[in-house]
């Protein structure tokens, strides 16, 4: 299927889902990650109506920035990133959906131009390859965030183990809304905390079913893995 047909296809799921699981639809921001694609394919997932494009590295989303779209494009950073790649990239993006580390913070609060809006990174699963604090550090990392006046934190993120098992898969994100919701209650000014940035190709539906405000596609929309 086409990019065009992959992306409607993927609505009328997302529509179906919601519309099961008593959720609006407009609750829900498709993003579509284009990390795998050129900039030919970036332009078809835009044409096709997707406003939201994230890419994980730098690089690649400079590259991506170099053309005009038909539509304006919501840019979104889904990647680890370093201290020194901050200058270059603070100012380009709308949401960094990793925000993980005060020293990233710090230097995000120093480059940035206007306020950034950030998802807080949970590794949920405990896995040693994944980014993210220990869900039992987020309360007090998100407090002293109070400290960084361009830092908004929208809500939290993560990433569930790559697995068949729908079990494992649904009790990762079902904490993630836990603690989100734990995070709404302290009321915070600077943390609203509202979004819950989960579900990829392969566990969106699940994602979908327990909260999701915002999915992070790839594959599934521009038919590539990395
Ligand atoms: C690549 C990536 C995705 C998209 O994954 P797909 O399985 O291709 O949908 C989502 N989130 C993050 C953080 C990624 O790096």
């Amino acid at each position: 299927m086409s990019i065009e047909e992959n992306i409607i296809a993927l609505n009328q799921e997302i529509k179906e889902i919601c519309k099961k699981a008593g959720r609006a639809k407009d609750e829900i921001t498709l993003i579509a990650v284009t990390k795998y694609v050129t900039i030919e394919r970036t332009k078809e997932v835009v044409n096709a109506g997707v406003a939201d494009i994230a890419e994980n590295r730098l690089e690649g989303l400079l590259e991506k920035q170099t053309v005009h779209y038909d539509h304006p494009v919501t840019w979104h950073f889904i990647g680890n990133l370093q201290s020194r790649k901050v200058k270059g990239l603070i100012n380009q993006i709308d949401y960094f959906h990793a925000l993980d580390r005060i020293s990233i913070a710090k230097e995000i609060n120093k480059r940035a131009e206007k306020e950034i809006k950030c998802f807080v990174q949970v590794n949920v699963s405990g896995e040693a390859t994944k980014n993210g604090l220990k869900p039992e550090e987020v309360i007090q990392f998100i407090d002293e965030l109070k400290a960084f006046n361009k830092i908004k934190v929208v809500g939290l993120m993560t990433m569930a183990p790559h697995t068949r098992d729908e079990a494992i898969i649904r009790s990762v994100f079902q904490k993630l809304r836990a603690l989100r919701d734990e995070v709404m209650n302290q009321q915070w000014e600077h943390a609203p905390c509202q979004g819950l940035s989960m579900g990829m190709s392969n566990d969106y539906q699940i994602a979908i079913e327990e909260g999701a405000t915002h999915l992070r596609i790839g594959s599934l929309i521009v038919n590539e893995e990395g």
